[in-house]
């Protein structure tokens, strides 16, 4: 169903729900909150906490605005909550000023000082509530409102009478799953939290399940097709391998061996290569590509970002010139005409290695004889473009190569489709990245680092969770530190920004800026920097590093040490200390997954933070995985039962048979 066809929503909602991917109808039911705000007003007689409270009350007295300097402002008024008189502030809601007027009746979320008789509110709604209010809480773009997308999505929920269940009935029967559009009106609007989990629980099954149901559709499908059974002089691997500027490590050169095998049979290759990073994965892919290429045919190596590809496709290039292999780039942001150019010579075959984002599985790029295909940070992609990049060409073998060191069991299950090499060992020379976890009290101790690097002519990483200052989460954002580190350092360090909505040709500048060190404070989100490659770069400060698992955390921190300098990584954080000491003690990706894993307990139902590995809308691999592995057993079950030719089940068998 159509966006156009829902109620309030016009062309410039429907261009800011594109922007979240939202196309149709059925992809805004699937908008799931990512947390809940929950309301219960207390009486202020009956409590005595310091804690952020609700109280129900009405308005007393007109309401008074103050100007008290630059950005702050307050409203101030009388109001009466369970028959106690009380003063009530608000502080830089000067737009709420309008709409206060005696005798109306509010709720307040924020803190009373009972000896001042003052609640100072830091949220306002109108009206009353009962007894618990449960607000969902949406990720949401700059021109939408949360109130808003929580109505445009009940509002189709209501001009809707039937959604796609992926579960079969059975095992919807078996485990007394509520009804799919029952749970979807309870996710988007609950009333109470037994009938979220219920909600919930539905939901997370339902994705799992369907997600493991394409792996093990495609591991059966790759088990029935021959792949290309190639031969090529290994003697000139060899001498590739001889003409790199390092030697590579053991761990390397076994992961090589198993796909130069796998090359060679005829079984299809579908492998994972698992690397902590730093590990060195880049050049194994390189040699790879370059076998590929002597026995005749065509590679593609995809990554997650324009950076990330580009950054590839100079390094790769300049490896492969000496031994006249043609590569190039092929990213979104490129011209019509340059895109054409590429794609037209990927079809001649002038082209041996292309590297890319996701732009190389869009439909009208086609190959001459494509052979192989890498996927670098593979984490970063859901199970459909693994799929679809597998499809172009004519059966190509598969490579995967993923950062995240997950522990085994975990990578088994959600891989389970892939044989798999580990990397486990980094290159010789490597020091460790000296981890402090510092409290913001402590920053300046951090500043003064940061300037004594500069002067040793280093550049530094600065990360933080948002973009711009923003009302709704009390948290680092880069815009305003850059403001910070400028006055910190009088305007004499360069610094820049960069994030996910800077355009491609800026961003691209940006990133070479730093890699010059013409700019020596970089200051991003979390987004941009997977993989990234900069050698000069020595120190690295993540704010609110509470917001990050240990895996991403360590996987960001390994954007330095990527030489034998000094190397320093900086968790600025208030909170979960103990959590983040783990970073303090430990370089091994390995052990601080396991830890990660057994630290993020399940339960954590209001509270789920974004998961950055693999693209999951409700479902969160580390609280959920008994799921999974449950999932995983019935999706098996499933596949190899009479079940699947029921006609009732034709929506999930189409499912996932677009994989092909
Ligand atoms: P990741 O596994 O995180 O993708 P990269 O492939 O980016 O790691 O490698 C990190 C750095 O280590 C690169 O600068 C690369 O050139 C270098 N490198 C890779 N293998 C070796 C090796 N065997 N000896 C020395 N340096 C190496
Ligand atoms: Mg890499």
């Amino acid at each position: 169903m159509e966006l156009q066809s829902l109620k309030k929503v016009g062309p410039k909602t429907i261009e800011y729900l594109n922007k979240l991917n939202i196309y149709c109808v059925e992809d805004l039911l699937d908008y799931y909150p990512y947390r809940y705000n929950i309301y219960k007003p207390v009486n202020l007689k009956d409590c005595d906490t310091l804690d952020t409270i609700t109280i129900n009350a009405t308005i007393e007295s007109t309401p008074k605005l103050a100007y008290i300097r630059r950005n702050l402002n307050r409203i101030t008024f009388k109001a009466l909550s369970n028959n106690l008189l009380i003063n009530v502030s608000i502080f830089n809601r000067s737009f709420l000023n309008q709409h206060l007027d005696v005798g109306k009746n509010i709720t307040l979320i924020g803190k009373y000082d009972e000896k001042k008789n003052n609640f100072v509110a830091s949220d306002l709604k109108f009206g009353w509530i009962n007894t618990i209010k449960i607000e969902p809480i949406y990720h949401i773009i700059k021109g939408l409102k949360n109130a808003n997308m929580n109505m445009y999505i009940l509002n189709a929920l209501e001009q809707i009478n039937n959604v796609n269940d992926f579960i079969p009935d059975y095992i919807n029967n078996e485990y007394r799953f509520i009804d799919k559009l029952e749970a979807l009106k309870i996710i988007h609007n609950p009333e109470n939290s037994n009938d979220l989990k219920q909600a919930r629980i539905k939901l997370i099954y339902e994705e799992l399940f369907l997600f493991m149901l394409k792996i093990n559709f495609l591991k059966i499908k790759n088990q029935k097709i021959d792949g290309l059974e190639r031969k090529f002089d290994q003697d000139k691997v060899k001498n590739f391998i001889k003409s790199l500027p390092f030697s590579l490590t053991v761990d390397q050169m076994s992961a090589v061996n198993d796909c130069l095998n796998d090359l060679k049979s005829k079984k299809r290759m579908n492998r994972l290569i698992e690397g902590d990073v730093g590990s060195g994965k880049t050049i194994v892919a390189t040699i790879l590509m370059y076998a590929n290429t002597i026995s005749g045919y065509q590679s593609a190596l995809m990554a997650p970002t324009e950076i990330l590809a580009t950054q590839h496709y100079e390094s790769i290039k300049k490896i492969m010139e000496p031994f006249s292999v043609n590569v190039a780039l092929l990213v979104g942001s490129m011209k019509k005409s340059e895109h054409k150019k590429i794609v037209d010579d990927l079809k001649n075959k002038k082209i041996d290695i292309i590297i890319g984002t996701h732009a190389l599985i869009s439909s009208d790029v086609e190959f001459n004889n494509l052979g192989l295909v890498i996927t670098d940070e593979q984490h970063r992609f859901g199970v459909n473009q693994r799929s679809n990049l597998q499809n172009k060409g004519n059966m190509p073998d598969v490579i995967y190569m993923s950062a995240t060191p997950i522990p085994r069991t975990y990578a088994l299950t959600i891989y389970n489709d892939m044989d798999a090499s580990i990397i486990k060992t980094k290159p010789n020379g490597r020091k460790e990245i000296k981890t402090f976890v510092k409290k913001e009290s402590e920053l300046k101790s951090v500043l003064n680092h940061i300037l004594e690097e500069v002067k040793n002519g280093h550049q530094i990483y600065v990360v933080a969770p948002s973009i711009q200052e923003n009302e709704e989460h009390n948290t680092w954002d880069v815009e305003s530190l850059k403001k910070s580190f400028n006055q910190a350092f009088h305007d004499k360090v360069p610094t820049a920004i960069l994030h996910g909505k800077i355009k491609s040709k800026e961003k691209e500048k940006i990133m070479n800026q730093f890699k010059t060190g013409e700019i020596k404070i970089l200051i991003a989100t979390t987004v941009i920097e997977v993989g990234v490659d900069v050698e000069n770069a020595t120190t690295i400060v993540i704010f609110n590093a509470e917001n990050y698992g240990l895996a991403t955390l360590h996987q960001l921190r390994g954007r330095v040490g990527r030489n034998n300098l000094d190397s320093y990584c900086f968790l600025i954080s208030d909170k979960e200390v103990d959590r983040l000491k783990v970073l303090e003690d430990s370089n091994d990706g390995f052990y601080i997954s396991e830890q990660d894993f057994l630290m993020r307990k399940g339960g954590d139902l209001f509270g789920t933070k974004q998961s950055g590995d693999m693209v999951f809308k409700i479902a969160d691999l580390r609280r959920d995985f008994k799921i999974l592995l449950q999932a995983k057993k019935d999706s098996e079950q499933f596949l190899n039962s009479k079940e699947i030719q029921d006609p009732k089940y034709q929506n999930i068998l189409k499912s996932i048979a677009n994989l092909d």
